[in-house]
């Protein structure tokens, strides 16, 4: 057992008392690859630099949460968490832990950061207990490096990705998908391609629209790296999400994203973002069998191809 493509930190898990995210699903979700012994050791996230998070966001919202953080500005409702010099450190460690396993992914074919995937945060503004929008962060500073060239993000949790939408709608390099709940928050904004389902739908429903949106995806875009929110806030016991996915449901759902990175050849960094099960377990379990199944697929391109 050798130290795998997937980036930890224990400092993702700041205190938020009595708050509905559950920052303890992070150490858990890295002491179950323990204990299932899928991994010894985990690659370290370090914080994101003011310059990457600048890839993102304007200066004057990066002052204004420090000012916050500090207590010398007034909160900001619709960030709905409380900003400490604690949190913001968590969300640079998030983001720096996200351009990691972007990097990873582009040396191993894939990667995970166990943690990230707070696609509520727009350029200027936080959202929805999002605060820095490490995807695109880390998605501008590869494609800034040349890196790579185009980045798609499949956007899989049951709340549209409104701040990725926003920050890259003017980027043809990085085209955003989103496959999320219509009738929930957050209020929809304009991503690359949006499929909004309806209320309480079940996992052929949910299945079939992604497989129409990957099929569609592929004859529009051809991605070289694929930041994959593998939200679990789709399950049908989640209390901020109204659809009827099931576990199984989910774990198809995460075979169907890494079978189009290995048909596009492209690789792919997943993320946890969202996921509030009755159950933290439930959670735990979703984000564990996600990992499980991309750690079982071969180096770039995933699974490879024969021919043609
Ligand atoms: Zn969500």
């Amino acid at each position: 057992m050798t130290r795998r493509p997937i980036v930890f930190s224990p400092a993702y898990a700041f205190a938020w008392p009595g708050h509905i995210f559950p920052t303890g699903k992070y150490r858990k979700v890295a002491e179950a690859l323990h204990e299932r012994q899928l991994t010894e050791d985990f690659c370290d996230a370090i914080p994101a630099t003011r310059d990457e998070l600048l890839t993102c966001h304007l200066k004057s919202y990066l002052d204004r949460l420090q000012g916050i953080a500090r207590g010398e500005l007034p909160e900001d409702a619709r960030f709905e968490c409380p900003v400490t010099p604690e949190v913001l450190d968590a969300f640079a460690l998030s983001a720096g832990g996200t351009i990691l396993a972007a990097r990873l992914a582009l040396e191993h074919g894939r990667a995970v950061n166990i943690g990230g995937g707070f696609h509520h945060a727009y350029p200027d503004h936080g959202e929805g207990f999002c605060l820095i929008n490490d995807v695109v962060v880390a998605a501008r500073v590869l494609l800034e490096e040349g890196a790579v060239e185009r980045v798609l993000v499949v956007d899989l949790d049951v709340h549209q990705g409104n701040g990725t939408a926003v920050a890259a709608a003017e980027d043809d390099r990085l085209f955003t998908f989103s496959l999320h709940q219509e009738n929930n928050y957050p209020a929809k904004e304009k991503s690359d391609f949006d499929v909004g389902l309806p209320d309480f739908a079940n996992d052929a429903v949910y299945l079939g629209a992604l497989d129409g949106a990957l099929t569609r995806i592929a004859r529009q875009f051809s991605p070289d790296l694929i930041f994959y929110l593998a939200g679990a806030d789709p399950y049908e016991q989640d209390r901020l999400g109204g659809l009827n996915v099931s576990l199984e449901g989910l774990a198809e759902r995460d075979r169907m994203v890494f079978d189009f990175a290995s048909e596009q050849d492209a690789r792919v960094v997943a993320v946890l973002a969202g996921g509030y099960a009755t159950r933290e377990e439930d959670v735990v379990e979703i984000h564990i069998r996600m990992i499980e199944e991309l750690l079982k697929r071969g180096q770039s391109p995933l699974h490879g191809r024969s021919g043609g």
